[in-house]
């Protein structure tokens, strides 16, 4: 049986004055959902601010993004180890926000993905299609072309140590879901994918679906055989909507 992840992930959302309030509901919250981990995804500068509101609470925290390289010349990027001194557990990588307005291809999310997790941290690995290539039949050819790059550079047995989500890009910020069938239809694949390399690792994966997720169908889509959790872009940013995915993810 694998747990349940709610990942909230807040983009480019947030202030140093308005986010205790949710950080304060968000842990109380967590504690009463004994079933379902929780985790909030911040901006960098927020790292510290989130870390001394959550530390000692059941929520975990962690980064939008994670450099492929362990230091030096590179500015405006932030390593695993510095993320680690802020004591977050997860960092995303290959959000299809990164990939389509800095051009990250499916090597360099493999490249972070592993830093992320000779890092020590989880690398929360999305995979997704656009609207234009699921109209052209081309939904699971690119989500296994992205899946395999980090397969590939990883290993399976590393893959162990990562989150998949698939998020289909154009049900990300835009109301629009995919259906429970178009989803686990995803999930299914990719954990087969998976499993083909390695039945244990596959069938342990923890894969999150994204993509316009809310209290009215986190129900629906987190009873699901082959969703394991849900990340969470604009409801994360309401403690309680957040919440109120976590209980569903709970119940289902
Ligand atoms: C996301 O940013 O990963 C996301 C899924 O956003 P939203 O829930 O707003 O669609």
């Amino acid at each position: 049986m694998r747990n349940k992840l709610i990942a909230g992930n807040w983009k480019m959302h947030g202030s140093l004055v308005g986010n205790p309030a949710l950080l304060q509901s968000v842990a109380a919250g967590a504690a009463t959902l004994a079933t379902v981990s929780l985790a909030v995804l911040v901006p960098f500068p927020y790292l510290a601010q989130t870390r001394s509101h959550l530390e000692g609470s059941s929520c975990a925290w962690g980064a939008q993004d994670v450099s492929d390289q362990p230091g030096g010349a590179f500015t405006g990027e932030v390593s695993a180890a510095m993320l680690q001194d802020f004591g977050c557990r997860y960092a995303v990588v290959g959000h299809s926000e990164r990939r389509a307005r800095h051009g990250e291809q499916d090597g360099l999310v493999a490249a972070k993905a592993l830093a992320a997790v000779e890092g020590g941290l989880t690398p929360i690995v999305c995979v997704g299609e656009t609207l234009e290539e699921r109209e052209a039949g081309n939904t699971l050819p690119v989500v296994f072309r992205q899946l395999d790059a980090v397969l590939d550079t990883l290993g399976v047995r590393r893959m162990a140590r990562t989150v998949l989500a698939y998020e289909p890009v154009w049900a990300i910020g835009t109301g629009r879901s995919a259906t429970p069938a178009q989803a686990q239809e995803v999930h299914a694949a990719l954990r087969q994918r998976v499993s083909a390399a390695d039945w244990v690792v596959g069938s342990g994966l923890q894969i999150l679906y994204g993509g316009s997720v809310k209290p009215a169908n986190a129900l629906e889509l987190m009873g699901l055989p082959d969703i394991d959790g849900a990340l969470v872009g604009g409801a994360s940013l309401a403690a309680d909507d957040f919440l109120d995915i976590g209980r569903a993810a709970a119940r289902a």
